[in-house]
């Protein structure tokens, strides 16, 4: 084996050059352990090839010589798919190196993009053409293309533009074989057989190394209107965003609810920082209108029209509109520092679900009272994309915990087994856009559906025959 390995390491320097292949601990450890801190892994050799061919030539050196791979882009994904596991022996292999962005239509508002490349650099590029790629999250400095699309990732914008799923329209790839799926062309019609791009879209590096995509942009935001909505439960937040929908379909981007001890921990956290209302309120709403260039002149009055209508009808308690930019920032910007919070607050478990949207405010109000009085002294908080049906639902440790990490993996698994039970229970997903990775490959095993389960086990050995991407995760 250590022969093989000798070999394979080899061939692949000489394939990739000085700077492609690498095993200094100093350049290879910081990539070894996942955002999170929850899995810290052991690699062969960091891998970082610069082009398609050359991940085409690695793919086949790693079939030859039967050597794992790990697939990676930003490593900020949030269940350990990237991280590589602990006998040492698989190739940590990083897109970071392929970072062009080969091609920006505008007429056709599509960019061609190569998997390294970040998300907040698209961002920027798409911006500089005023156009935009409307899909971004809290990891925007390190996310990369390979990795939201491997991921299919969501954040704040799915709600008006869908996840990755919707935004990708062409795919490159590389199979385990070293073979080129080439479908970076978009069409719009297409009927020959399989969408396989969606099937690598989510399929977090066990199918293939995706190594460009091309995405989907729109008109720049000419202007926005955010709101901040005290109201008095979770079944309120539901019919306002209903409402919302209604009045403003088109304009509405995002629509975000967090119940009230959520906000008290961020103000108490992040300084200066301050509820947008003055009186208390159970739930809280953020709400987000925007408009590019045709519809941005009446956008101000639509809102405070929007929202006149909802107090008519009983449906909040209080409302604000920022007033300006760096007052809607600040009303972002306690929906963005929830994480931060928690974590300067103590050990807790976190759960991505989604549940179908109308059962949202149902199976809150029912799982949270549950999960409290299951587990004494913990505190269960509910909060996210409520127009996407997709809950972060938290579980705080009681205040007296010690041992953070004790706690996490004796009462934290025992929780998560039993929110992922109830979501089960309520047909929901125990993961709605973070992915299974490592973190919940055995929750899958244990409550997916037997059926779609031997489904993805037939296409990972039909396109992986061997096993040799990402093992031991989703699967
Ligand atoms: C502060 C913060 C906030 C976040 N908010 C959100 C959010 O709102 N919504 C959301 O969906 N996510 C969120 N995330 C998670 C994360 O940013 C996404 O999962 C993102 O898509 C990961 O991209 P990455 O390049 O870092 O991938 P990595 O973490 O490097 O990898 C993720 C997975 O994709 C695989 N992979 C990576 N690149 C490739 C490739 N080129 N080919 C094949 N497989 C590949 C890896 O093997 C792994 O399984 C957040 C993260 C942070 C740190």
């Amino acid at each position: 084996m250590a022969e093989n390995r000798a070999e394979f390491l080899a061939a692949a320097q000489a394939l990739l050059g000085p700077r492609g292949l690498t095993r200094d601990p100093e350049l290879v450890t910081p990539w070894l352990t996942d955002w999170r801190d929850r899995f810290t892994g052991r690699a062969l050799a960091l891998a970082s090839p610069t082009s398609t061919a050359e991940v085409a030539g690695l793919l086949r050196l790693c079939t030859l010589h039967r050597i794992p791979i790990v697939p990676q882009g930003g490593n900020s994904g949030m269940s350990g798919g990237a991280t590589p596991g602990a006998d040492g022996g698989e190739l940590l292999l990083s897109l970071r190196r392929m970072n062009t962005i080969r091609a920006l239509e505008t007429a056709a508002r599509q960019v061609t993009a190569e998997a390294g490349v970040i998300l907040e650099t698209l961002h920027k590029a798409a911006e500089d053409q005023g156009l935009r790629f409307p899909l971004s999250l809290g990891g925007k400095g390190s996310a990369t293309v390979g990795g939201l699309v491997s991921t299919n990732a969501g954040g704040t914008q799915v709600l008006r533009h869908g996840s990755m799923r919707a935004l990708v329209l062409g795919l490159e790839a590389v199979l385990p074989d070293g073979s080129v799926f080439d479908a970076t062309i978009p069409l719009k019609k297409d009927n020959r057989g399989f969408d396989l791009k969606q099937l690598l879209i989510g399929s977090e590096g066990t199918l293939g190394i995706v190594t460009a995509a091309t995405l989907r942009l729109v008109p720049a935001v000419a202007e926005r209107r955010v709101i901040w909505a005290g109201l008095d439960s979770i079944v309120a937040a539901r019919e306002l965003l209903l409402h919302c929908e209604a009045a403003e379909g088109d304009a509405l981007e995002g629509f975000e609810v967090l119940p009230d001890h959520c906000l008290d921990r961020v103000v108490a956290f992040l300084p200066g920082a301050r509820s947008p209302l003055a009186g208390a309120h159970r739930w809280h709403a953020l709400i987000e209108l925007v408009a590019d260039a045709s519809g941005a002149e009446t956008l101000g009055e639509r809102a405070e029209a929007m929202i006149a209508t909802a107090f008519e009808r009983g449906l909040v308690a209080d409302a604000a509109i920022a007033s300006n930019e760096a007052q809607a920032e600040a009303f972002w910007q306690l929906r963005e520092n929830i994480a931060p919070a928690e974590r300067a607050g103590g050990p807790a478990v976190q759960h991505d679900v989604s549940v179908p949207l109308a059962d949202v405010p149902g199976f809150v109000e029912a799982v949270v009272p549950a999960v409290e009085a299951r587990f004494p002294g913990t505190r269960a908080v509910a909060f996210g994309h409520l127009g996407d049906g997709n809950v972060h639902f938290h579980v705080l440790a009681p205040p007296a915990t010690n041992d953070a990490a004790a706690w996490q993996e004796n009462e934290g698994k025992t929780i998560s087994r039993f929110v992922h039970d109830q979501v089960t229970h309520w047909h929901g997903s125990i993961s709605a856009e973070h992915g299974i990775g490592q973190l919940k490959r055995d929750e899958l095993a244990r409550l997916g559906d037997p059926v779609a389960l031997a489904l993805m086990a037939r296409v990972k050995t039909a396109l992986d025959p061997l096993g040799i991407m990402n093992p031991g995760k989703l699967l």
